[in-house]
């Protein structure tokens, strides 16, 4: 892709991730902080893939010119993600609305910042259209334990769903939160969807799909 861009001359997005700061000691992680992965542990494969696609996107624009960006893009949920994905809001939106235990890994301490899908693609249309290079954390800087988002999403499901713990998975990062000052001051942007519109959204298409899942089966 990026030799198409280089041939071309279009510009090219990277869409990376906060994974590329693995386990963090700095938080909130500002696009400076060079990150602690772990090179060989379980996450590994996606950790340091994204990070070598950061590197070699920078490596066309020092060498080729090509003109390049760079989005580091935070947890963000919404419609249309899949029910069974793994992945934390829509577990816990699914186990909430059928009644289900709701899975919190570990003691639920650790921390994610979760933003809402619109808000999400504004940031990364903005950069798109921009010359800057990034990389730019685009996500919601809104930090929530685990725990506290399993409950918030128990109560707004109308729920009495019980809170069950299952054991984290290693290296699971302890703490998530991005610093967005680049994102404020160079393409104007910030999250605009409260935490309550954006869950109370995914949490009525959510509940569409279990039901027309219902009357297929
Ligand atoms: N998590 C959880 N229960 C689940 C799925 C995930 O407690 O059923 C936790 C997970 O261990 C992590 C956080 O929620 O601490 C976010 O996980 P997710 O997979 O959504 O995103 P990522 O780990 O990539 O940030």
């Amino acid at each position: 892709a990026l030799g198409l861009a280089r041939q071309k001359n279009a510009r090219f997005l990277l869409a990376s991730t906060s994974e590329s700061y693995g386990d963090p000691q700095v938080n909130p992680q500002p696009e400076g902080y060079w990150g602690n992965v772990n090179p060989v542990g379980p996450r590994s494969v996606y950790d340091e893939a994204k990070r070598f696609s950061e590197a070699v996107t920078m490596a066309y624009r020092r060498k080729h010119g090509v003109d390049t960006g760079i989005v580091r893009i935070f947890n963000t949920y919404g419609p249309r993600m899949r029910v069974d994905d793994g992945r934390a809001i829509p577990a816990f939106i699914s186990q909430a609305l059928r009644g289900e235990p709701i899975t919190v890994a570990g003691d639920g301490t650790q921390t994610r910042s979760i933003c809402y899908v619109d808000d999400l693609i504004d940031g990364i249309v903005r950069l798109l259209h921009s010359d800057l290079p990034g990389p730019v954390n685009i996500g919601n800087p809104h930090e929530m334990s685990i725990l506290d988002t399993a409950v918030l999403v128990r109560d707004l499901c109308g729920s009495t769903a019980p809170i069950t713990f299952v054991p984290r998975p290693q290296d699971d990062p302890s703490v998530r939160q991005p610093d967005i000052t680049l994102a404020r001051t160079l393409l104007g942007w910030e999250p605009k969807t409260s935490l309550h519109d954006g869950l109370t959204r995914t949490i009525s298409w959510f509940a569409g799909q279990l039901a027309e899942s219902r009357q297929v089966a």
